[in-house]
């Protein structure tokens, strides 16, 4: 997790608990039974560890505390668990993490996702709903387009978990290969999975920030439920980074078959001068992924 998802939750955490210190003061003020209530679990353990109590008495001592004072509540008209503690996310607590090993709860990546990709958002301009054929030169191409359109569409609804997870999109600039990376995306999110897009050149330098910051700034790119990765090979090729980061990202999200799209402008000769065998063969793992091949004319020339 990076220091500043840590922070958003400890900020939330806080401002929670603050919320229910108003709350309690607000019960104990309208009626002072509460506060007793509120020191009376104190005094149970206290004799607990005296010898004074059973265990079982214990527990049935902090349990008629606990309804006793959600009786109190009720009578005030407020709900019976008012003062419980208060989580804006109860999957996680407001940790951030789910599970055993931990992963990022899904309010963490939707937090990351308005966070660490600020500048490379979702273009939300560019959805199915939005695709045209109209925009292709030749029947041919438009023929591509609409393929391309249905193949997409049906992965998005095998989400989240597609039989080949993995989704490698080739061929020149100008084909419409970040539209469909796009609207992929979102989606994604529209169905509820979370995803997070960004370009290579972007990841590589979120990974080279958090090496600057001292933080693992790799982990939402691992654990993203679904994660599109746009223009693979015009990132920075630096030494121990480049090659290394892309490797753990596919090999730790193939280990979880977390759905991963890969586009890129090169073919597959020039992944595998660019990245080497270890990490080209695993761009293009056909156990595990559907290469696409956009052929035809550049069409930014066209939109008008
Ligand atoms: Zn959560």
């Amino acid at each position: 997790m990076t220091n500043e998802l840590q922070r958003y939750y400890s900020d939330l955490r806080e401002k929670n608990r603050r919320a229910l210190e108003k709350r309690i003061a607000e019960c104990e003020q309208k009626n002072r039974r509460f506060r007793s209530l509120a020191d009376e679990p104190g005094l149970v353990f206290k004799q607990l560890a005296a010898g004074k109590l059973t265990p079982a008495a214990a527990k049935s001592r902090i349990g008629a505390i606990g309804a006793e004072r959600r009786n109190l509540l009720i009578s005030m008209g407020l709900p019976g668990n008012y003062l419980d503690p208060i989580y804006t996310c109860p999957r996680c607590r407001d940790t951030g993490e789910v599970g055993e090993p931990a992963r990022l709860c899904a309010c963490a990546l939707k937090k990351l996702q308005e966070q660490m990709i600020a500048g490379s958002r979702i273009n939300p301009r560019e959805t199915f709903a939005a695709f045209r054929e109209s925009i292709y030169p030749d029947d041919e191409q438009k023929k591509q387009g609409l393929a391309m359109k249905r193949f997409c569409e049906r992965y998005v609804a095998s989400l989240p978990a597609p039989e080949k997870p993995n989704l490698l999109i080739l061929g020149a600039a100008g084909l419409g290969k970040s539209f469909f990376g796009n609207a992929i995306a979102s989606a994604a999110i529209e169905k509820g999975v979370p995803a997070v897009k960004t370009t290579a050149y972007q990841c590589v330098q979120a990974i080279l920030d958090g090496i600057d910051a001292r933080e693992d700034a790799i982990a939402p790119f691992l654990s993203a439920p679904v994660l599109v990765l746009d223009d693979v090979g015009t990132e920075a090729m630096v030494p121990n980074v480049t090659v290394e980061t892309f490797f753990r990202i596919l090999n730790e999200r193939a280990a979880a078959a977390l759905p991963t799209v890969l586009i890129s402008n090169l073919n597959k000769d020039e992944l595998f001068e660019r990245y080497g065998e270890r990490v080209a063969s695993r761009m293009i793992d056909g156990a595990l992924t559907s290469v696409i091949l956009l052929r035809g004319d550049n069409l930014r020339t066209r939109i008008r």
